[in-house]
């Protein structure tokens, strides 16, 4: 365990700013993880409505804070605030995490950074290959982008036909044209497609809602489609294994859950910060354990 610092006259600010934010694992997680590398910084929660976003951006370059990230319904409405963006945050239309540099306020999306490296440390390897993935929303859109800048050879991407989906689809489309992926938008409803993209896939990607309370009975994978060779991953984290993935480990599928995603963003975001490596093993036991 390491020892609580105390707030003094040099500590460093990090900040979380959204709405609601009463209930984020953020705070406990990464003051954890800066005691436990004597690291004299703070993390502290704000809830801010979109309407006072301006001010707020321009409050806590004018503090000095070190950085904070960014929660709903703000991670797209902050883009016009800041002054830079990361290659990632640019293509996803939407950040996470900002860092104060030379005091510019330079904005990132660690979100899908985070599930690539928690597939890796699963030992899951979707580089050059292809991807399923069930969910164009925040976490399936930065999941998707990150993949495809990482170098995943083709994704289909399952939606259901909203209101959103022809812009979805250009953005999609737009997002090949830049990274060279082969990434399309599919209907949800089309199961045929579904079950075809699936077969040819090594990864399949619930970034819905389904999963987690009210919908933890649900499921976007249909049993049979499960085949040898699929590594299945959640975003959902509550509850920890889905049905989904008891499905997938059922079937001695590779299961990989959201937690990880959760813990992988939050340790890269520190990373952006202090420029030190956040102990992801020591804040899983200290908060997750089962
Ligand atoms: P979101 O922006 O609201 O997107 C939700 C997505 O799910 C949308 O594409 C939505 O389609 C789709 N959807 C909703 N109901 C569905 C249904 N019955 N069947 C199939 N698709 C459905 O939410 P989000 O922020 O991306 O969050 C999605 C999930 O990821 C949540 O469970 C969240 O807890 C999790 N998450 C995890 C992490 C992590 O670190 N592990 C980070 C962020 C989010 P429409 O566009 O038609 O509504």
């Amino acid at each position: 365990m390491g020892e609580k610092l105390g707030i003094s006259g040099h500590t460093k600010t990090i900040a979380l700013i959204g709405s609601p934010v009463e209930h984020s694992m953020s705070p406990a997680m990464h003051n954890a993880a800066f005691d436990k590398l004597g690291l004299d910084y703070a993390y502290l929660v704000y809830d801010v409505q979109p309407d006072d976003l301006e001010s707020v951006v321009k409050g806590m370059k004018a503090m000095g804070v070190a950085g904070y990230n960014v929660t709903m319904p703000l991670k797209t409405l902050i883009l016009p605030y800041l002054d830079e963006l990361s290659d990632a945050a640019k293509l996803m239309g939407a950040v996470n995490t900002v860092v104060m540099q030379d005091g510019k306020a330079i904005g990132h999306n660690t979100d899908g950074a985070g599930f690539m490296r928690n597939l890796k440390e699963n030992g899951v390897d979707i580089i050059g290959k292809k991807m399923t993935i069930v969910g164009a929303g925040g976490a399936g859109s930065a999941i998707f982008t990150q993949a495809a800048l990482d170098g995943v050879k083709e994704i289909d991407v399952f939606n259901i036909r909203d209101n959103f989906y022809d812009a979805t689809e250009k953005r999609i489309g737009d997002l090949a044209a830049k990274t060279g992926c082969n990434i399309t938008l599919h209907d949800l409803d089309d199961k045929d497609d579904l079950r075809a993209s699936v077969a040819a896939s090594q990864l399949f990607v619930n970034a819905s809602r389904v999963g987690m309370p009210p919908m933890e009975d649900q499921c976007t994978l249909e049993e049979d489609m499960l085949h040898d060779g699929l590594a299945v991953a959640d975003t959902v984290y509550n509850p920890r294994v889905t049905k989904l993935l008891a499905m997938a480990a059922e079937h001695g599928n590779k299961a990989v859950s959201g937690l990880g995603m959760l813990l992988w963003q939050a340790a890269i975001g520190e990373n952006i910060w202090t420029g030190q490596e956040m102990p992801v093993g020591y804040i899983e036991e200290k908060f997750f354990a089962e």
